[in-house]
């Protein structure tokens, strides 16, 4: 008797060993329990080749359409993987190209398991980072400078209205500038983007930057900021959501203390390298799922990792191999728990949640992956299996809801 889902979640492919994963999870954890249609894009590299990439530019219009998603991982093509898949050339980051098209933000968030200790011996529930993905260095222009001379900043308005000069440096001798920027718009979608979520998740929000030292820029993050909090005063309220703005080396030392539960929203750089601390601390990559939030209220899932390529190549010689699908299936999960919220089908919601504590028992009775049996406490002495991995969840799940 499997569970009627009203609307379709948007289902996008993708490559190597998460591909094998997907499809078990797909065949074995969903299909079998829930009566759903997928709007089905296959963005495994060779069907991205052979559609130009339009097929990634198509899958995020089916998100904007039907409001949820669920991505598996995917290559970002490098100049190897153009040789290795012969392409036409080295196409974009598919999650470049949907998050620009969506203009969304991206939410990581641990799955915690209690024989899966985190490194931060404080640290009880997730520590979700929200990185605003648009501008600063990654859009940056910058130059090397070989003699003496001045570097200045120079905006020239479009209405022809007089130019904007501010002198950087001085320079005596060889050295380096840098020059970078961002938009209000992108800023005000990011603070929304990261109420959106707290809101969805009713967890508290931090906001770092250094605007002591950046009165100007960092000033700008921080004053927009407060002005889409401030917006939304009646919806935190409501929903019991505290907003806390910090120096952003105040976040960093209460965040290391602190017992989690709590977005922790970081302009550009500061969540590229915090997730990346925060994730490791949390264990393994394995455990750490993603969610595209857009300002509309647009929701992609999908597991942190890549598509773990050494694995998928020891598969493809017969070798056996353990890995972990958790973040995989958590990112089924979250889409199918948000579809059900979005349609008010709470039996849709209820699945979701008794697949995830499927999940996390089987973990907690002591079968698990590789990966997690390296850092597990209580240790256990054998691992299983990819495939192993899933049917253990797949009987226990037929149990859990009979
Ligand atoms: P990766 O797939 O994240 O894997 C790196 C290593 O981390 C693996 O070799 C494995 O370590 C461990 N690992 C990651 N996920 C695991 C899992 N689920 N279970 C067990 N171990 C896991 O990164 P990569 O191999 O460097 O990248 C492969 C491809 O993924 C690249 O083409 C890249 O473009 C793409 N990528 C895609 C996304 C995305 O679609 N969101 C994100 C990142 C990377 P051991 O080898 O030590 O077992
Ligand atoms: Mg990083």
């Amino acid at each position: 008797m499997a569970v009627h889902v009203k609307n379709p979640i948007v289902e996008l492919d993708g490559d190597e060993m998460t591909r094998i994963i997907w499809h078990s999870i797909r065949e074995k954890l969903i299909k079998p329990f829930l009566d759903l249609e997928l709007k089905y894009f296959d963005l495994g590299m060779k069907h991205r080749d052979d559609t130009d990439d339009r097929v990634t530019v198509e899958a995020a219009e089916a998100i904007k359409e039907f409001g949820v998603g669920v991505k598996c991982a995917t290559i970002t093509p490098n100049a190897a993987r153009v040789k290795e898949y012969d392409l036409k050339q080295q196409w974009k980051s598919p999650n470049g190209t949907i998050r620009s098209i969506l203009d969304g933000t991206v939410f990581r968030k641990p799955i915690i398991i209690k024989n899966i200790p985190p490194a931060v011996a404080t640290w009880k529930k997730p520590i979700i980072i929200g990185r605003h993905a648009y501008g600063d260095i990654y859009k940056n222009s910058e130059l090397v400078v070989d003699s003496a001379g001045t570097a200045e900043i120079v905006f020239t308005p479009a209405s022809g209205g007089e130019k904007k000069v501010v002198r950087i440096h001085d320079f005596k001798g060889p050295g380096v500038v840098m020059g970078m920027h961002n938009t209000e718009n992108s800023i005000r979608s990011f603070a929304q983007a990261c109420i959106n979520y707290a809101v969805s998740e009713k967890i508290d929000i931090w906001f770092g930057a250094k605007d002591t030292i950046s009165k100007q820029y960092h000033g700008f993050f921080r004053d927009i900021f407060a002005g889409e909090i401030k917006k939304a005063e009646g919806q935190l309220q409501e929903a019991g959501i505290q907003y806390r703005f910090m120096l952003i080396d105040d976040a960093v030392a209460q965040v290391m203390k602190s017992s989690g539960g709590m977005l922790w929203a970081c302009m550009n750089y500061d969540g590229d390298v915090m997730s990346d601390m925060v994730a490791s601390g949390f264990g393994s990559l394995g455990l750490m799922t993603s969610v595209l939030v857009s300002p509309d209220g647009k929701f992609e899932y999908e597991a942190a990792h890549g598509t773990v390529m050494r694995h998928y190549y020891e598969h493809l010689k017969g070798n056996p191999t353990s890995t972990n699908s958790v973040a995989s299936i958590f990112a089924w999960t979250g889409a199918i728990a948000k579809r059900g919220e979005l349609d008010h089908t709470p039996e849709v919601v209820s699945f979701a949640q008794t697949l995830e504590r499927t999940v996390i028992e089987t973990v907690e009775s002591g079968i698990m992956t590789k990966d997690l049996m390296l850092i597990a406490a209580p240790k256990v002495d054998r691992y299983a299996l990819t495939e192993e991995f899933i049917d253990v969840v797949a009987g226990r799940l037929a149990k859990a809801v009979a």
